[in-house]
């Protein structure tokens, strides 16, 4: 693995960010700040290098970690465990490829609870594994039913996979396609829950309380260890992942907020304001799975949508922004997929509504020619994931809505005659961890008082020096 390289002009001189690097390390590598601090990932000449509270080893890109003192703090990438960090190596040096990757990228605790900055209940985002485990069901048309395996794939796995089923190239991505599924040249379709937990849609799938993802799995097979999504395990990182089939060190979405150097700003890609316009920021020569592939393509409530046939978000761009969208919503009360006793949530019933617009769009695509790609993106379960944290009453309200809305869609399919020719594949963007509400702390705080220049971006993603203006 080729090491990246520090390729842009720093805004301080190297000397400078080593000097105030060290400074921060010493806040944030400290005792006062272990709870709350998992790691900090950097880049140096000789590799990226891992530090935490117990021990600091450099990631040279080529065989093992070297252990600078103390524990390597990632020496567990052990993909199917739920204690280890999966594909640590290689999901950093993606990260660190990108001029746009912070010259600290601090790591969440899973325990870690901020609600003054954001944070939930429910969250993601960290290197972990239950943070990073989305789950990855491959069913129908070339998938023999084979139930939960014990393997693992990851988020660049998934758009390899679509583009290779749907005819289309794969083999310049970082990922490859899963090989558990067969070309048909029939209709592929990829669905994304958002947020969605690995273990607890399969445990509610086998339990009966997600009866459409069970008919999934009943005709092809799902993976206990997922997809494990690129770091950091956030919304657009791993939308562009997936769509991509490329990492963050190549497609530039390196978090859902971060900062430009060459820009001089921040970009914020994942907002309700900005998200139809989050794909000016792919990095050049970066193409979707929707350009790779030759027939027709549809893609439903993505931003990642560039070179889709139907895309939600052009007609987004195309009525001038969100806000028209947004104010056409249909009531959520009315939907009938809808868990209505908790649209107290604001964010649960923002999520019902978006979905319910993309179930009709869904439908729309499919009572005529069906495309040969479709993507359908399914946004109320993070939220319900975030409210309340995984296997909680609202998360598995969210994931029973959604299985609700695939079910009237895999009925049309069966109406028309075409749930036997379909391959289906359904994932999520990444996993998702209960915080512990004790588990309070906040690093900005501390580098503040200790002096050290810096902005942070996203929660994590630190970048040092003096900034002339914080837009
Ligand atoms: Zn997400």
């Amino acid at each position: 693995m080729p090491l990246p390289s520090r390729a842009y002009d720093a805004y301080v001189s190297d000397g400078a960010v080593a000097d105030l690097r060290g400074r921060a390390l010493e806040v944030l590598l400290g005792p006062d700040l272990a709870h709350v601090v998992d790691l900090v990932a950097w880049l140096e000449p000789d590799g990226v290098h891992v530090a935490s509270s117990t021990g600091h080893s450099v990631l040279t890109g080529d065989g093992p970690a070297r252990v600078v003192s103390g524990v390597d703090p990632v020496s567990d990438q052990d993909p199917l465990s739920d204690t280890s960090y999966p594909f640590a190596a290689e999901r950093l040096h993606s990260l660190f490829s990108d001029p746009r990757a912070p010259d600290l990228a601090v790591v969440h605790t899973g325990a870690h609870h901020w609600p003054e900055r954001g944070g939930h209940l429910g969250e993601h985002g960290s290197l972990n594994a239950v943070q990073s485990r989305a789950p990855l069901l491959l069913s129908g048309a070339g998938v023999s039913a084979r139930g939960v395996l014990d393997r693992v794939a990851r988020t660049v796995d998934v758009g390899a996979t679509l583009s290779h089923l749907a005819g289309g190239t794969w083999e310049d991505m970082d990922g490859v396609p899963v090989d558990l599924v067969a070309v048909t040249g029939g209709p592929v379709v990829g669905l994304l829950w958002d947020g969605a937990q690995c273990a607890d849609l399969l445990h509610l799938a086998a339990s009966g309380a997600l009866p459409n993802v069970a008919r999934l799995l009943e005709r092809g097979c799902a993976l206990r260890g997922g997809a494990v999504a690129e770091f950091p395990s956030v919304t657009l990182v791993n939308h562009t992942c997936a769509l991509t089939g490329v990492g963050p060190g190549r497609h530039g979405i390196v978090n859902n907020a971060f900062y430009d150097r060459d820009l001089g700003r921040q970009i914020v890609p994942n907002s309700s304001a900005t998200w139809h316009r989050s794909m000016d920021y792919l990095r050049p020569g970066v193409t979707t799975v929707f350009q790779r592939v030759p027939g027709s393509t549809a893609c439903v409530n993505d931003p990642v949508d560039v070179g889709a046939d139907y895309s939600t978000f052009a007609l987004i761009r195309d009525n001038g922004g969100t806000g028209g969208l947004l104010a056409a919503l249909p009531a959520p009360a009315e939907d009938p997929h809808t868990t209505v006793s908790f649209l107290d949530n604001p964010d649960y019933a923002w999520g019902s509504q978006v979905d319910a617009v993309g179930l009709v769009q869904v439908l729309d695509l499919w009572r005529s020619e069906p495309p040969s790609l479709m993507w359908w993106n399914t946004t109320l379960t993070d939220a319900a994931h975030h409210a309340g944290g995984p296997c909680s009453d609202i998360a598995r309200a969210g994931l029973r809505d959604a299985d609700a809305r695939l079910g009237v869609w895999l009925d049309l399919l069966v109406e028309r005659g075409l749930l036997d020719s379909t391959t289906i594949l359904l994932t999520a963007d990444h996993g998702m961890q209960g915080a512990d509400p004790s588990c309070v702390g906040d690093w900005d705080v501390a580098l503040t008082q200790a002096g050290v220049p810096f902005r942070d971006e996203a929660y994590g993603f630190l970048y040092l020096g003096e900034f002339a203006t914080q837009p």
